[in-house]
């Protein structure tokens, strides 16, 4: 069962194009990261969801329900949307407990008991995002982290069908962030709530989504499980804008044989599982560098032989950059795994 679909969605603003025919299905309780660089169209398809705007073309639904298309639009107060922004938005002149209660008041098809008792379930959203006995705080009294959790107090107080939420945590310091990566989490565990959460931040989405949607230009360039997006990019896009990626030069030999390049060698075959089709052209794999392993040198040994260039210390992993031949790898090591500058090492390709 699905909380929202978006099907064949377009939208223009005036001759820009900034959604094409856009697919996406958001399961029941599903966590969906949209994740793509600026200007490809993720804050447009946020409020297309939350009713802000309305599609040129193409149908929004929510809950089985149709809530937009061209002619149409359901507004959205009245879709049981909760919303998160990078700037909180809180209202200044309200305290804490009437901002996380004001949806309790204005949303359509609040459950009745919330209403009845709204001290108590702000009293327990409170407690949930941290903030426990500061309801009679003014916003101007809190720290930026505080003031990004009233906002999501608020946003899930009316136990909403889906939580959009744009950019939460891109104006919190590094440390902040991380923290609040797990609180979000562990809310979303906790109430089951359908997210999507938009951001340009790589590792934010890998961490936290149960679906990745790439975006590029206005269009779903791919969508998939955190794994299948590292592992299984489906474009040289993909590859090169989640996590980091080497593309080793050879020949597609066959679909599933890679023909490795070996300078004064003969090709070395690779043999892969999953369809890299869209590398072909290129004539590239796309190797992640915790797909490469790196051993002592054997002399008389076959394989790939490269030297190490650098090495970046990251607690408890390492970086190191292999030259082999023309091109220089990431390669990325336990702790343990020792070799010396400019040491030569046998590089195998982990797939
Ligand atoms: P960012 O990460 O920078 O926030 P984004 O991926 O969220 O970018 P959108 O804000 O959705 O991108 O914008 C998509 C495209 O639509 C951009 O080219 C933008 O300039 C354009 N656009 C968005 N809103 C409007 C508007 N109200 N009027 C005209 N053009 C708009």
């Amino acid at each position: 069962m699905n909380s929202a679909r978006v099907v064949g969605v377009s939208k223009k603003f005036g001759g820009v194009t900034a959604l094409h025919q856009l697919d996406l299905q958001i399961g029941q309780g599903e966590f969906v990261a949209l994740l793509g660089p600026s200007g490809c169209g993720k804050t447009t398809l946020l409020r297309l969801l939350a009713g802000f705007e309305s599609p040129t073309s193409g149908e929004i639904w929510i809950n089985n329900e149709c809530v937009a298309d061209a002619s149409k639009r359901k507004p959205p107060e009245e879709r049981r949307i909760g919303m998160v922004f990078q700037s909180f938005a809180l209202w200044p002149h309200l305290t804490v407990y009437e901002n996380v209660a004001f949806p309790l008041q204005h949303q359509q098809q609040v459950p009745e008991a919330f209403r009845q008792n709204p001290k108590a379930r702000v009293a327990q959203m409170l407690e949930m995002v941290g903030l426990g006995g500061m309801e009679e705080r003014f916003p101007s009294q809190l720290s930026g982290g505080q003031k990004q959790r009233v906002a999501l107090a608020r946003a899930i107080v009316f136990n909403p069908t889906l939580l959009l939420m744009d950019e939460p945590l891109s104006s919190l310091d590094a440390e902040l962030r991380m923290q609040m990566r797990k609180e979000i989490q562990f809310i979303h565990r906790e109430l089951g709530t359908s997210i999507v959460y938009v951001t340009h931040d790589q590792s934010e989405a890998l961490a936290m989504a149960d679906q990745i949607v790439v975006m590029k230009s206005g269009r779903v360039e791919q969508a998939g499980t955190p794994h299948d997006i590292y592992y299984a990019p489906e474009s040289p896009f993909v590859a090169k804008f989640v996590g980091r990626a080497n593309f080793l030069k050879g020949s597609w030999a066959a679909p599933g044989t890679f023909l490795l390049e070996k300078h004064g060698a003969p090709a070395l075959p690779i043999t892969v599982s999953r369809d890299f089709s869209a590398f072909y052209a290129q004539q590239v794999l796309p190797v992640r560098p915790d797909q490469l392993k790196l051993s002592a040198w054997q002399p008389g040994a076959d394989g790939i032989v490269g030297k190490v260039v650098h090495v970046q210390f990251q607690g408890r992993e390492l970086i190191y950059s292999i030259r082999v031949g023309e091109e220089e790898w990431e390669v990325v090591t336990d702790i343990s795994e020792r070799f010396a500058y400019d040491e030569p090492v046998q590089v195998e390709v982990c797939l």
